[in-house]
């Protein structure tokens, strides 16, 4: 594996987990490390690229034209999702907020901060996933979403999703996890395992991770909810086949 990329995955992680834990090790080049271990890809192979980008577009276009909710009226912006058609790894959250409905783009205020600082922990590009939400528009005052809403919006997902086919989704929140799953559990009870999403009959089956918001995280910012989240990112990667730093508790 390329030995820079992973120095700076663990940076990446000690900066996202500074305060109660430290990467085992030293972040140093480890000269065990070969330069040429193959690891998997971070994309997929598509068969038809043309057609994935075409139909993405689509989407976008239909989203932006779209009033079926009394939210329309008030958005700014759509916000349609955006990433990689080639995503490996598709992470959902709830709604656009101010600053995303400001923008028409998902997850770029402060939970979006956070929620880069994760992706990079994982060793992964903001480009190289896919960002959506079950939502498209920007619900007022930031309510949570009316179930009318998520029955509307999420054909929209499911076409994203179906189209890109990630390996796995990650469902950020309990509306992610619960809209996806279609169950009332709560997060806690949801996060931390595998599930499987059916994308459509005769489809196979997608493995789904769901774990804490990064709202939820970044107001309930303790050692214990950022290890549980890690912890939960950890499974992803290590599905993927992707290399993982490691990290020792500080306390
Ligand atoms: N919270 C979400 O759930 N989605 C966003 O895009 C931003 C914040």
């Amino acid at each position: 594996m390329d030995r820079e990329k992973f120095i700076q995955q663990h940076i990446e992680m000690e900066n996202f987990f500074s305060g109660g834990f430290v990467p085992k090790g030293n972040p140093q080049p480890d000269s065990s490390l070969s330069e040429d271990i193959e690891t998997p890809s971070k994309l997929k192979q598509t068969a038809d690229e043309g057609k994935a980008k075409a139909e993405l577009e689509q989407i976008v276009k239909e989203a932006k034209d779209c009033r079926k909710c009394e939210i329309a009226l008030s958005r700014l912006n759509s916000v349609p999702g955006e990433g990689s058609h080639r995503a490996r790894i598709f992470f959902i959250g709830e709604a656009p907020g101010a600053d995303e409905d400001a923008l028409g783009r998902p997850f770029v205020g402060r939970a979006g901060q956070l929620l880069d600082k994760i992706i990079k922990a994982m060793g992964f590009e903001r480009a190289e996933v896919f960002i959506g939400n079950i939502l498209k528009c920007r619900p007022p005052e930031n309510r949570t979403p009316k179930a009318e809403e998520i029955i509307n919006c999420l054909p929209f997902l499911q076409r994203q999703i179906e189209l890109i086919n990630p390996d796995i989704i990650v469902a950020l929140g309990a509306y992610a996890a619960q809209g996806l799953l279609d169950t009332t559990k709560p997060i806690g009870q949801l996060r931390g395992q595998f599930f499987d999403y059916y994308p459509g009959l005769g489809k196979k089956p997608i493995k789904l991770m769901a774990t804490f918001h990064p709202a939820y995280l970044l107001r309930n910012y303790s050692p214990d909810n950022r290890r549980k989240v890690w912890e939960d990112m950890k499974k992803v990667v290590t599905e993927l086949g992707l290399p993982v730093p490691e990290q020792t508790k500080n306390d």
